[in-house]
């Protein structure tokens, strides 16, 4: 009997875990080691961080779930993997304040990002500046700081709110993105967008660069792209804009930045929402002597090191498609697999930049909630394989993958509106597609309206059937 441990209940593990207990559950044992007892569906925190839902209505409970899919499920942190001896430890969460050791033959590590509040001076919501909107307690922190914003401007005063990115290397710019529009769309509902001035704060190298190196696509017979896209919506949003700029320090009334061009400069805020750098999720990675191992399963940012081509400049890496992993496994331990944000990218897709002053700025790549649920089931159906047959028959790379980004623009199926914005492939290949962009400029697509609302809440609706293993959840796709 085969025992596959994923350790994280997210897109990607989730999504695992759901085609593991569906392929080898009956007759193995698969075991999930999660954080949280439920099942979060973070793109919603966009709306429950303006208060349009309700912080529940993004969540359910994992062991029904589990249950049926014949899934083992252990709510705990995992602390410790011991991949000579394959087991790993984890912190019960269930009250019994126990430790548990969890043995494998395979390993998935979709722990997804630890939001590295740390890397910028000042910024978060622990601190009492920043707000964030990566967690269900920071949606709901974040709701209630732009509510108090909204009463202030109701008195008359006129506030300043900042949303983007926290520091020189994050990603997220899309959920910031959304976070921007959908707060211009809730002033305007509660009538006070007059008092407020809103600013896109970010790191990337344009906007609409959203860590993809920008998206062009054909509109109406010509080429158009996401920065004139998204700069259309700013100026009709009345949004200003600064991007090239890496937040290095934030106060309660400033945040402090450095440009490409080396410049240091500040900017008064009373509200800001900015997304901190992501790193790996810490986890001892310990030997059969009790020595440390990480240096073999993680790279330094704590992102699990699969069968990428890492150390490469980014004109090796931009250019060659192969420089991306197919199988998402670990070169040294071939039994250990990571699925989502935790696998370590071989470099940035958007075209990285050092200022004079030796900062890296680059927009890290978005490993999206499509593209972790798909290499969730890339991962699990090869498991499977290897299970089964010996042999593992699925692969995909980011250069082979496509997304979709629905940016809401407020919550309403009448009168909100979205950004559809369709990539193929996520990561450019300029060897099949040889023009300019790298992409399929037919299938890159980018539309506004409310078409993308209903979309917006469609996707919403069927990921929650889909994820709770009801009935058809398999074609549903990723
Ligand atoms: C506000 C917001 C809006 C977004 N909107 C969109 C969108 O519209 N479309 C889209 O495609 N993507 C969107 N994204 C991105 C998407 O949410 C992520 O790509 C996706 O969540 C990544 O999935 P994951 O499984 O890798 O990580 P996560 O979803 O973060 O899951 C990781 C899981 O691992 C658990 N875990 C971590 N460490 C441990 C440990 N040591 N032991 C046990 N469990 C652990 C965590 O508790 C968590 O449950 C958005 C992101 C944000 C923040």
């Amino acid at each position: 009997m085969a025992k596959v441990v994923i350790i994280g209940a997210g897109f990607a593990g989730h999504t695992a875990a759901l085609y593991l207990g569906d392929g080898l559950g009956k007759d193995h044992e698969v075991t999930m080691i999660s954080m949280s007892d439920r099942f979060l569906y973070v793109p919603s925190l966009v709306w429950v961080g303006i208060g349009r839902m309700d912080v529940e209505k993004t969540r359910f409970p994992l062991k029904d779930v589990y249950d049926k899919m014949h899934v083992r499920f252990v709510h705990g942190k995992a602390t410790e993997v011991h991949p000579d001896d394959r087991y790993v430890i984890a912190d019960k969460r269930d009250g019994s304040d126990e430790q548990v050791r969890v043995d494998y033959d395979y390993l998935i590590i979709a722990t997804g990002p630890m939001l590295n509040f740390d890397g910028t001076e000042g910024l978060g919501p622990h601190l009492g500046n920043t707000h964030s909107i990566c967690t269900p307690q920071h949606a709901t922190h974040s709701r209630d700081g732009l509510m108090e914003e909204v009463a202030r401007m109701k008195k008359g005063e006129k506030r300043k709110i900042v949303i983007g990115t926290g520091h020189p290397g994050a990603t997220c710019q899309g959920a910031a993105f959304e976070y921007i529009t959908n707060t211009h769309k809730e002033l305007l509902r509660q009538g006070v967008r007059d008092k407020a001035e809103l600013t896109w704060l970010s790191n990337e190298q344009d906007i609409g660069d959203f860590g993809v190196r920008g998206v062009q696509a054909k509109y109406k017979g010509k080429i158009i792209s996401s920065a004139e896209f998204i700069g259309a919506i700013f100026k009709e949003y009345d949004i200003k804009w600064q991007v090239r700029s890496g937040v290095k320090k934030v106060d309660e009334k400033r945040i402090y930045w450095e440009n490409y061009e080396g410049e240091f400069g500040e900017m008064e805020y009373d509200f800001a929402m900015l997304i901190p750098q992501f790193l790996g999720m810490p986890m001892k990675y310990i030997g059969k002597d009790g020595e440390d191992v990480s240096s073999k399963v993680v790279a330094p940012n704590g992102l699990v090191k699969v069968d990428a081509m890492y150390g490469q400049p980014y004109e090796v890496t931009s250019r060659n498609p192969n420089s991306w992993p197919e199988i998402y496994q670990n070169p040294t331990y071939d039994n250990i697999f990571a699925a989502g944000i935790a696998f370590a990218p071989p470099g940035p897709i958007s075209v990285p930049h050092m200022t004079p002053n030796g900062t890296k700025m680059a927009a890290a790549p978005p490993r999206t909630g499509m593209v972790s649920g798909i290499i969730g089931r890339i991962v699990a159906k090869n498991i499977i394989d290897l299970v089964t047959h010996g042999r593992m028959t699925h692969s995909e790379r980011m250069t082979e993958m496509a997304a979709a980004c629905i940016a809401s623009m407020g919550d309403s199926l009448w009168d909100g509106s979205a950004a559809t914005i369709m990539i193929y492939p996520v990561v450019p290949d300029f060897r099949r597609y040889p023009n300019e962009f790298g992409r399929d400029t037919f299938v890159t697509h980018m539309e506004m309206g409310l078409g993308g609302a209903w979309m917006k809440r469609m996707i919403h609706m069927t990921f929650m059937h889909k994820l709770q293993g009801r009935v058809g959840w398999k074609v549903i796709p990723e």
